[in-house]
């Protein structure tokens, strides 16, 4: 256990089974769906092979309607509208960038919002959700870290926005289909939106296992990356509990500048962070951590922080993602120049680290990395505020 008190605060969770209402399927895990059908009257004997139909409605064929289960009798489907509802969070408003980027934002239960992001590549595409509305954390240059409400999302809520973003791709199979060849469009998932996903552990952990399930959207967890500020004493269940890619973002390479970029780095400072690194389970099989490392102009983006960030991570398997900082109004920093992103990219490549910088994408519909920050909660903290909290 560890001694220190969580840094995590007044963070609602919504309770899994809402008291009244039908529960919704869309979320439960293999085991929570055949208790729900148990528990709803289904037959012991048959509950096993009814989940794993109604399984395959709602994630392979994406079926809301429990009249379209034609495998299902009649009676029993009948039933099952009765007992439960097939909810996904509803899409509000959807913008699509000069290059292609999708923006949507959806609203949840109690008429909070998120947003969630669609990146098309050449080889991929790229949804960016959320695991919370706002954040707890406070990081001085993430937009959403100036959002005050904060929630976390349910694991429904967290795969609907995947739900909703095959919706839109019109990514379902049709039936009839055979194994379709074609390359997916939404091929990888990023935990790169609103919220610290490691204080939200159990429902982005539920919520990544349906998005893999072979039998339904089947996506390999190497195209699933989780990013974390560095909640060191969670970060572990991410390779034992989930088993997909792990980022950290970084962000700087002294404890100085990192409590103030990060501020949960008092908590748990560079040592401590780099520690549970080396002894992440997965480090033993190479599998390669991301580094995150947003590019402030005169903050943390000079030469000595470059040779410092790959003597900090020495003899771990790693990948050091540069990203121009994105700017938002009144953000209090700007990004650094395209030469001293090459220059400090450079740096890190010599030492041996592939150093992709990543391209802003959807600025202009302000959907890049630290910009999203819902609508209706658009009241900020004040600058003193931030100040005070960061010590900047
Ligand atoms: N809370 C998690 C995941 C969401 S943020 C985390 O902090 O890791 C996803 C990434 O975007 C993080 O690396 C974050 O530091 C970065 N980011 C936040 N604001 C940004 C901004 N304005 N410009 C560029 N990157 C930003
Ligand atoms: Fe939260 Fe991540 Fe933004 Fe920090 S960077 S405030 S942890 S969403």
């Amino acid at each position: 256990m560890d001694a220190k008190a969580p840094i995590t605060q007044d963070v609602l969770t919504i309770p899994r089974k809402a008291a009244d209402g039908p529960l919704n399927l869309v979320g439960l895990t293999r085991v929570g769906l055949l208790e729900a059908l148990i528990e709803a009257g289904t037959p012991q004997k048959q509950a096993k092979m009814r989940a794993g139909q109604i399984w395959q409605w709602l994630y392979h064929w994406g079926v809301r309607d429990f009249d379209k289960m034609t495998n299902l009798s009649k009676d029993y489907r009948a039933l099952l509208a009765r007992t439960f509802v097939i909810a996904v969070p509803e899409v509000v408003t959807r913008q699509v960038s000069e290059d292609g980027t999708r923006k949507y934002l959806v609203r949840i239960a109690g008429g909070h919002e998120v947003e969630v992001v669609y990146i098309p590549e050449t080889d991929r595409g790229t949804l960016c959700i959320s695991s919370q509305v706002g954040c707890t954390l406070t990081c001085s240059f993430c937009h959403t870290g100036t959002q005050k409400l904060v929630r976390n999302l349910t694991a429904a809520e967290i795969v609907g926005q995947v739900m909703v973003a095959r919706d839109d791709l019109d990514e379902w199979p049709q039936p009839g289909d055979r194994n379709n060849a074609a390359p997916r469009l939404l091929s990888n998932i990023v935990l790169m939106g609103m919220g610290e996903p490691l204080y939200n552990f159990e429902n982005v952990r539920d919520a990544m296992k349906i998005a893999m399930d072979p039998e339904g959207i089947a996506l390999s967890r190497r195209r699933i990356t989780l990013s974390t500020s560095g909640v060191v004493p969670e970060m572990a269940r991410t390779a034992e509990e989930i088993g997909c890619q792990l980022a950290i973002s970084f962000h700087a390479t002294t404890d100085e500048v990192r409590d103030k970029l990060v501020p949960i780095n008092k908590r748990w400072p560079v040592v401590e962070l780099l520690e549970a690194l080396r002894s992440y389970p997965k480090v033993s099989n190479s599998e390669r951590i991301t580094f995150e490392y947003v590019m402030l102009d005169g903050v943390n983006d000079s030469d000595a922080d470059a040779h410092r960030l790959v003597k900090l991570i020495e003899g771990i398997p790693a990948k050091i993602n540069l990203i121009p900082f994105n700017e938002w109004p009144g953000a209090p920093y700007q990004r650094s120049s395209n030469n001293r992103i090459r220059a400090f990219a450079d740096i890190v490549h010599r030492a041996g680290y592939s150093s992709p910088v990543r391209k802003p994408r959807g600025e202009d519909i302000m959907a890049a990395c630290g910009q999203l920050k819902s609508a209706t909660e658009r009241q900020r903290k004040s600058r003193a505020q931030i100040a005070a909290e960061t010590g900047l």
